[in-house]
């Protein structure tokens, strides 16, 4: 429990309004999108990188755990407190302190939503590569922390191939800062990779250099239907051998198809058992030329049906249908397993298939969709009920499906992140040598374990 002495000297370091103690309003920032809840002990908002310096070493001196938040947006716990801890919410340090197009960078504070990066950068014609789906409420702080990405991540990659520098404050109330501001370096270690992707175990991130691009400016939005799902994964491995990237390569299965035709009543045609939603982006000029050439190559292989968007109203109307999966789920009810394996893409056909045959073995609905080019899969398990979700029968079947995607040289988890509703698993796929090595290394940036503790390693 902490005591009134911690909350006065909060008070008496932070702005008015900047420290919550009351349960009434701490509530709203206890969980996050794993349906988790712990209720912090207070929640501390910060705009300024003195004022989290002075909280982060008054912690360090008291042991007062510290949970970082972005927005809560994120699917494993990350952001939910642990017992006895209190909540650093960086919501209100949310400038944009520069963009740069000439070196193509924009440097940002930690809780700058994502579309509002998007949006300053589109008006001179930039972007930051990294699109989740949550970008209208998901901060820069918290996308970089989970490595977080979206469609586009085919191509434009996650935040760790898009993020020049950093600044962080380390579990002794250090600031560290880490890169450069230019497009090569190479001095000293890279921390920036090391930190990006670490969950807020390593260090609360103050600013952020981010490498943004030109936009291109044009995009062509392709439907392309399957009879049988392994001709769609073979469409992806050819797509994915030939030289234009796709901008977007989505996937949907045949049991996410069912659904979104409960949604949008027939969107697909009968005996239409997977889709690929597939787009490309380039000049204006050769667009065209690229859209021919990619057409051939699909072509190529076994299909039903391609359809090509004319028009922003048929663009809408194909993501509508791969946008429509996340709702339906969530209203056939809120028993679920949703995880995010990836496998190397040459590998998808033997995943789907084992997929199935696991489904089967267990007598569990598994739906299967997400961003295929990246090889990553959502694979999400349905249950009638909360009890069928916790039995061993669950249990088994997840452990299986871990230990396929593992030996097909894939990862548990290609955006969620381990927070703390996957710890249980990370010895799965990484060895103790390497796990001990990996805390090692959190020790030295947090020597006493305050930041997000018992989390991600
Ligand atoms: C509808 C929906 C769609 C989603 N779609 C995607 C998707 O397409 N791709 C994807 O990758 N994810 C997706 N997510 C997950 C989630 O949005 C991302 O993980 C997102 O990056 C989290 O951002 P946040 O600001 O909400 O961070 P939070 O959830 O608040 O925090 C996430 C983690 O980052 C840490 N953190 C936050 N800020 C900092 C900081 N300044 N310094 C250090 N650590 C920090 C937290 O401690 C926590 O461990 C989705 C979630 C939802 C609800």
């Amino acid at each position: 429990m902490l005591n009134k002495k911690h909350i006065k000297y909060f008070n008496k370091i932070l702005p008015k309004d900047f420290v919550f103690s009351e349960p009434g309003d701490c509530w709203a920032y206890g969980y996050d999108n794993s349906k988790m809840h712990v209720m912090p002990e207070c929640v501390l908002f910060a705009n300024h990188k003195s004022q989290i310096k002075n909280i982060v070493k008054y912690c360090f001196e008291n042991n007062i755990p510290i949970t970082t938040r972005g927005r809560g947006t994120g699917n494993t716990g990350g952001s939910v407190p642990i017992e006895n801890s209190i909540v650093l919410s960086l919501e209100k340090m949310n400038k944009i302190i520069k963009i740069d197009t000439s070196n193509r960078l924009s440097i940002v504070e930690p809780g700058v939503i994502n579309t509002v990066l998007q949006e300053n950068l589109k008006k001179q014609n930039f972007f930051w590569g990294p699109d989740p789906s949550s970008q209208d409420y998901s901060t820069i702080g918290g996308n970089i922390a989970n490595n977080s990405a979206g469609p586009r991540a085919i191509k434009y990659g996650t935040p760790r191939d898009n993020i020049l520098g950093l600044e962080f404050i380390s579990g002794k109330g250090e600031i560290h800062k880490t890169g450069v501001k230019t497009s090569k370096g190479v001095v000293g270690l890279d921390l920036t990779r090391l930190f990006t992707g670490s969950e807020g175990v390593l260090g609360i991130l103050t600013e952020a250099t981010l490498k943004i691009l030109p936009l291109n400016n044009s995009v062509k939005t392709i439907e392309i239907t399957f009879e049988r799902v392994e001709n769609a994964s073979e469409t992806i491995i050819s797509l994915m051998t030939q030289p234009i990237t796709p901008y977007k390569l989505e996937f949907v299965d045949n049991e996410s198809i069912k659904l979104i035709n409960t949604i949008k009543k027939n969107h697909y045609e009968e005996n239409c058992n997977s889709a690929i939603l597939l787009e490309i982006d380039g000049e204006e000029e050769y667009i065209d030329t690229m859209l021919e050439n990619i057409i051939k190559v699909i072509k190529k292989n076994k299909y039903k049906e391609i359809t090509v968007a004319n028009c922003n109203l048929d663009i809408e109307n194909l993501w509508s249908a791969r946008k429509s999966l996340s709702p339906a789920l969530r209203e056939i009810g809120g028993y679920k397993i949703n995880e995010d394996i990836v496998v190397p893409i040459s590998n998808l056909t033997i995943l789907l298939k084992n997929l199935n045959k696991i489904s089967e073995k267990y007598s569990i609905k598994i739906v299967n969709f997400g961003h295929a080019g990246n090889g990553n899969i959502h694979v999400n398990l349905l249950f009638k009920s909360d009890k069928e979700k916790k039995s061993d029968n669950s249990k088994k079947c997840l452990k299986e499906i871990f230990d396929l995607v593992l030996s097909l040289d894939g990862t548990l988890s290609g955006e969620h992140g381990i927070g703390i509703i996957k710890k249980e698993f990370i010895n799965k796929e990484i060895d103790k040598g390497t796990l001990s090595l990996m805390n090692d290394i959190k020790k030295q940036f947090d020597p006493k374990n305050i930041l997000n503790p018992n989390k991600s390693i």
